[in-house]
Parts: structure tokens; sequence; C-alpha cells
């Protein structure tokens, strides 16, 4: 069984990252820049949008963070988004969600320009990934693309198991796992909450991607004997052993599935470092103007 090591890939590819910018700015070029929309303030979205933002400084991109009063309408917060469609010097414009409930989230995503939309949520650029167009592609599916293709996972021809059909992870994970590309092709069933037999059909998985928000519910009967296991599950669970008061867990059971397989993420360090890192690639993409002219 062989660990893949989610935070070690992240620092390489972050590295990659570095150094092509700084490449860029030594000749003149467009320095990435991405824009964050932080309502409200809400505790876990305030440390995801400071990663972000921290990421930006530590690979010399640009990064504006727009805080909003969660009293905003959301005609004015649809506003703010187009002004920053016209602004030719942002690149990349990530909305953290979740917004107060009087803002419907479909409507500012549709609201991005989706040649700014990093993180790949607005419909045109879900529509072109499934239909293999260039796209910004949503940042934890990519994380776990890249994750397959730097540990050489044959994906060709395996059976793949996606449990949970999210639009932000399962569903874009199974779209992309059939595609005719080099991490692809493969025979795919998507699994969620009304699913029967589950525990059957996670077994029939060459590679199983849990992704539903349920620590440590994927056992060992889930499994089948050398299979590939990425684990998206990220949950917070009390702990009264940790300083913090809380542990990350994710929806795979560690202890007792990596003896039976042949690959699988951690939790923390696994998929987690991978979804800042796929978000700064896609910015850098726009910035080169590489998905859209
Ligand atoms: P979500 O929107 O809550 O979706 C969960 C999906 O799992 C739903 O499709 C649901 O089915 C399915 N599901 C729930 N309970 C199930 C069960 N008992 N059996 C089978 N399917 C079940 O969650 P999400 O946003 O996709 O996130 C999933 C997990 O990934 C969470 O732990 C989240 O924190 C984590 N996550 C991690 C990262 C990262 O960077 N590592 C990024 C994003 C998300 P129904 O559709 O039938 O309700």
């Amino acid at each position: 069984m062989q660990i893949i090591d989610g935070k070690a890939v992240a620092d390489e590819i972050k590295k990659e990252i570095g150094a092509e910018v700084e490449a860029i700015i030594a000749a003149g070029g467009k320095i990435p820049h991405l824009v964050a929309i932080l309502v409200g303030n809400n505790g876990a979205s305030e440390t995801y949008v400071a990663n972000k933002v921290k990421s930006c400084e530590e690979l010399g991109f640009k990064s504006t963070l727009l805080r909003f009063d969660p009293t905003i309408s959301e005609e004015e917060l649809l506003d703010e988004v187009r002004k920053i469609n016209q602004n030719d010097d942002m690149d990349g414009l990530i909305v953290q969600l979740p917004l107060p409930d009087h803002i419907n989230p479909d409507k500012v995503m549709e609201t991005i320009d989706p040649r700014k939309d990093v993180d790949g949520f607005h419909p045109i650029n879900i529509g072109r990934m499934a239909k293999g167009l260039p796209a910004y592609i949503s940042a934890t599916p990519q994380g776990v693309l890249d994750l397959l293709e730097r540990y050489n996972i044959e994906t060709a021809g395996k059976h793949c198991v996606v449990v949970g059909r999210s639009q932000i992870v399962g569903l874009p994970m199974t779209i992309l796992m059939q595609r005719n590309t080099k991490i692809g092709n493969c025979t795919v069933t998507i699994t969620h909450s009304r699913t029967k037999n589950l525990a059957e059909v996670c077994a029939s998985a060459d590679i199983l991607i849990a992704a539903l928000g349920r620590p440590e519910f994927i056992t060992a009967d889930y499994v089948k004997e050398g299979a590939v296991i990425i684990d998206v599950g990220l949950t917070r669970v009390e702990d009264s052993s940790k300083k913090s008061g809380f542990a990350l867990k994710g929806d795979v059971k560690f202890d007792e599935v990596a003896p039976k397989c042949s690959f699988i993420t951690p939790v923390p360090k696994g998929v987690g470092p991978m979804t800042i890192v796929s978000l700064m690639k896609n910015t850098l993409l726009s910035a080169k103007k590489v998905i859209y002219q």
C-alpha cells in the first residue's frame, strides 16, 4: 500500500507555479490577479479565504479581498461582480460560499464572467468540461486528477465509483473520470444517499472516490483488495485530546481500509492541500488566457 502524499504534490506544483510567475514578471508579463468576495463573517469562510490570499502572496500573485456586510442586497452584490467582470487587471473571481439566505448563489455564479470563473462553477464551464472543451475545472476534482497523474495511477478501463453527487465534487468527478483523456477512460458509477447496496457497489470499484461528508463511513467491507482510494471528505469532529478541540476526519476509516488497498489519500494532507493549488493553477491559466482568448 502506498500513501498518496497530497501535501508533497501540492508543494511541488506550488514551486512550479511560483517559478512560472517569476519568469512572467521578469519578462514584463501579466501578474495573475485573484479577487475573492467574502460576504459576512462565517468563521470557516474567513479561514478558507485567508488561506487563498496567503497562497497568492506565496506564489507572487496579486490578490484582492472584497468584504461585504451580510446585509448587502443580491442586486448590489451582482453589481460588484459585474464591476470585476469589466476590470481587465482582475483575472479570476471567487465568491466564497455559503452566502446569506437572501442571496441566490446560482444567480451570483451565473453573473461571473465564465472567463474569470476560476472556481469552475459557472454552467458554461461545467458544460464545456462535459463536452471535453477547454474549461476551468473545479478545484477539488482537478486536485484529484493531478494526484492520480503524479502517482502514475492507470485509470483507463478501470471501474471508478464516486460516492456523492454534489455540484462541486461528486458530479464533476464522474464527468472527468469517464472522459477520453490520460486520466480518464474509466467506467464510472455515481452513487448517492438513495443508492441501494452501496457497500457492494463500492466493493466493485478499482478506484473509489469518497465525497459524502460522513466521517469514517467507508469501512473495509466497502473496499476491494488492491483498490485505489481517494478520500475527499473533510469533517471536523470533537476531539478533547487536541488543543483545538476538534480533529479532521475523512470519509474513509483509514486504519481498516489502508491495509487492503494499493493507494490511499490520508486526511489531512491528502486531497485537501490540492484544492487551493488547483485554484491558483486556474488563475494562472486565466492570466495567460489559455482557456479563453
Ligand atoms: P455535499 O454537497 O453535502 O454532498 C454530499 C453527497 O454525498 C450528496 O450527493 C449525498 O447524497 C451523498 N451522501 C450523503 N450521505 C450519503 C450516504 N450515507 N450514502 C451515500 N451517499 C451519501 O458535500 P460536498 O460539498 O460534495 O463535500 C463532500 C465532502 O468533501 C465533505 O466532507 C466536504 O467537507 C469535503 N470537501 C473537501 C474538500 C477538500 O478540499 N478536501 C473540498 C470540497 C469538499 P444526496 O445527493 O442523495 O443527498
